[in-house]
């Protein structure tokens, strides 16, 4: 998050937004420092200098709910020093738990649910006038055409959102619930947001959704397609890049294939979650899809873009899982090939339908625990050997600016999203450049600048 400079700061006029989750979420922080600095606030780098204070949430797993109260229990420290100080829990979480939060925290002053990101600036004056807390979890307020707000920095790489909510209801997850059913933006919006970005120095653009596949399919006066909308997108001048995420397995349609071939901007890499190699579990996840189906999908896609490559997301000891189960995820990961993959054990959240079902969390801990180890291990095999088979290519590379882990390396990543690693003393964040790869591990590509 951009943050200003501590000589500039108005101490009563700044406020602090940690981010907890996926990209959306980020993107939603966006939305809401536009928010707060279109009301004439600063977006400060750290809780100490700021008079505001929200924690933009995650619901999908226990860990990053624990990780949002860990923070909430430092920020009381805070509020005990500074009781004018306003605190407020937005996102996912706070749609989930809303009032609860109050309990547990009785220090917070707002829960700004999924639909509110661009309203907190007036929470945060209702605070101050009245000292009453807020609570907006409504659905009635959804932000069904949001417009980006000026997030007051220039960005290389920006994100943009498609189209909210999911349809779906996989038996073990919480988005549904927090995020609401499918509501798509109207292309033509889009494509606009995506031209203003580019026109102020955006050279990537990330479209994202859910359930992306799907986008466009209430649309009024006519259905759109995720096709449709690539196309549209790739036709603007000054993007070079253009990716998007989430896919869903059951949703992907053949015009998409199509694109990859017919767009050069469009990006080689498509995640695609599996969750899943067993057609048992993936019947109990609801998730639409075989593992038959889904290696065809992998191989469609590989035919149209040859070098393309994939992440996943698994989820290991499921409801039910049995070795077999697990055998046959391992067979997915061997065949998929991810260049990345997202390795979950299962924990049983409350507000899913495996909850409501009655699916049991009956696979024990430690057995959920070598399966994952033992998938992690093998994925990390994949990973090394994906990313080996990169030495001695000269790739194109965006750069990101310094890497957090040593700043006397610049990072950046490839067309088909992976790291890369130099070392100059130069800056190369925003701009393009080719790199000779000289080594790799299994999370990145080194090299030197060609
Ligand atoms: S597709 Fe399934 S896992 Fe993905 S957001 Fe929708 S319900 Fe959740």
């Amino acid at each position: 998050m951009p943050a200003t400079p501590a000589a500039r700061h108005d101490p009563a006029r700044g406020a602090y937004i940690y981010t907890i989750g996926c990209q959306m979420n980020e993107l939603d922080s966006e939305l809401a420092a536009g928010t707060m600095r279109g009301a004439g606030w600063d977006i400060v780098d750290a809780p100490g200098r700021a008079a505001a204070i929200f924690v933009n949430t995650c619901s999908v797993r226990e860990k990053a709910e624990d990780k949002a109260y860990s923070f909430l229990g430092r920020m009381k420290m805070l509020k005990r020093q500074r009781p004018e100080l306003v605190i407020g829990v937005l996102g996912c979480m706070a749609q989930k738990e809303g009032a609860l939060i109050f309990r547990r925290a009785p220090y917070v002053d707002i829960v700004a649910g999924t639909a509110h990101f661009t309203r907190i600036d007036d929470y945060v004056r209702q605070v101050r006038e009245t000292g009453q807390r807020i609570l907006a979890t409504g659905r009635d307020e959804e932000v069904k055409t949001e417009k980006r707000l000026k997030a007051g920095e220039l960005r290389h790489s920006a994100f943009v959102a498609v189209m909210r909510g999911c349809d779906h209801h996989c038996t073990y997850c919480v988005v549904p619930n927090t995020r609401g059913s499918e509501i798509s933006r109207p292309l033509e919006e889009i494509v606009e947001e995506c031209r203003i970005l580019v026109g102020e120095g955006a050279q990537e653009i990330t479209l994202l959704g859910q359930n992306i596949d799907s986008y466009g399919k209430r649309l009024t006066p006519r259905r759109r397609t995720l096709a449709e909308l690539l196309y549209a997108a790739a036709d603007i001048k000054g993007l070079k890049r253009l990716r998007f995420v989430t896919s869903h397995p059951s949703d992907i349609k053949p015009e998409l294939f199509q694109a990859f071939r017919d767009l050069p901007s469009l990006m080689p890499y498509l995640h695609i979650p599996a969750q899943s190699g067993s057609n048992e579990v993936l019947r109990r996840m609801r998730r639409g899809y075989t593992f038959e189906r889904y290696v065809e999908l992998i191989e469609a896609a590989r035919s149209a873009v040859p070098d393309i490559a994939f992440a996943g997301d698994t989820i290991v000891g499921f409801s039910g899982e049995t070795e077999q189960d697990f055998e046959r995820t391992l067979e997915l990961h061997r065949l998929a090939r991810y260049q990345t993959s997202y390795i979950f054990m299962y924990s049983q959240r409350a507000f899913t339908p495996a909850v409501e079902q009655g699916l049991p969390d009956d696979v024990p801990a430690e057995v959920k625990n070598r399966r994952c180890n033992e998938l992690m291990a093998l994925q990390r095999e994949i990973s090394r050997a994906e990313n080996q088979k990169r030495v001695g290519q000269v790739v194109e590379v965006l750069g990101n600016g310094p890497s957090e882990r040593d700043p006397a390396r610049q990072q950046g990543r490839n067309p088909q999203h992976q790291v890369v690693i130099v070392e100059t003393q130069k800056d190369l964040k925003g701009r393009f450049y080719n790199v000779e790869i000289t080594g790799a591990s299994e999370a990145a590509l080194y090299g030197r600048l060609a």
